[in-house]
């Protein structure tokens, strides 16, 4: 069985607490992260801000609170109570998946750079902040030295032998505005940042759902490998890690194998749960 069928024969919707709709998308967008072999589950986070899930860690993080004991993975991101659900989530999905996709890429580069058009689209979208032109020799002072040599160029304002005392230069030989009209056609302007739809939700929810989907992308992919050990139909290896072994201790204690075992039934019990079935090898 591969992961795509493992994965639509499961009910996905009592898993994850979400409405039919919202399951088949986190299905699907589970699926393209798997094919993409995209560990970061880009596209599971995006379907995640489009159809979420809402608080199903939730149940564990009160299990683990109470027995003071945590597994590894949740240790920076998941020991406080998620972020409910912002209103206009769906909204901010809608417009961020009409965007192409040089938008994203661009808002995640720290020192990224625009052509004309591109500059041109994100304005028209609202999506562009910009510095004001008096902190210009702040902002230059941090682009790449070729991108500044260019603008010196343009101006007429001759070479340096360092990238403070060219960007002094072009401060003194140019007006505020050529420096602007500069800015803006070598590096698309003085970029503050490009920012994307998910931008007007809550930083720490939107936050947590990046850091939800690779561990619910790990969660079923884990499934599936126990799932297919289970098929062997041989009493398979319980493995675990010490990431999640003094948090698992009682589903490593509790763990019955029988032929057929429910999706509940097989490690990983939670997402993050690092203990999986292997095959047994005799010797
Ligand atoms: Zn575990």
């Amino acid at each position: 069985m591969e992961l795509e069928d493992y994965l639509d024969s499961l009910d996905m919707g009592a898993i994850l607490g979400v409405d039919q709709v919202s399951a088949v998308a986190l299905r699907e967008a589970i699926k393209s992260s798997w094919n993409g072999g995209d560990r970061m589950a880009n596209d599971l986070f995006v379907a995640l801000i489009g159809y979420p899930t809402g608080k199903i860690l939730e149940r564990h993080r009160r299990w683990f609170d109470r027995r003071r004991v945590w597994p590894e993975t949740w240790m920076v991101w998941f020991k406080d109570e998620e972020p409910s659900i912002p209103s206009g989530h769906y909204e901010a999905f809608k417009q961020y998946v009409k965007l192409p996709p040089w938008v994203r890429l661009k808002a995640e580069e720290r020192s990224a750079s625009l052509t004309v058009d591109e500059r041109k689209f994100l304005l028209s979208k609202g999506l562009l902040e910009e510095w004001s032109i008096e902190d210009a020799p702040e902002f230059l002072g941090s682009r790449p030295i070729r991108e500044i040599r260019e603008i010196s160029k343009r101006l007429g304002a001759g070479k340096a032998r360092s990238r403070r005392e060219l960007v002094h230069k072009i401060m003194m030989k140019a007006t505020a505005a050529e420096v602007y009209a500069a800015t803006v056609s070598v590096v698309g302007g003085l970029i503050r940042r490009i920012k994307t739809p998910f931008d007007e939700l809550p930083e720490d929810w939107v936050l947590y759902q990046k850091y939800k989907a690779p561990m619910l992308l790990e969660f079923f992919t884990s499934k599936y490998f126990s799932h297919r050990v289970l098929k062997h139909g041989r009493r398979p290896e319980y493995t675990t890690s010490v990431d999640c072994i003094d948090a698992c201790m009682p589903f490593v204690e509790r763990f019955a194998w029988r032929e057929s075992l429910g999706f509940h039934d097989y490690p990983p019990w939670y997402p993050g749960c690092c203990c999986g079935l292997l095959p047994r090898i005799d010797i």
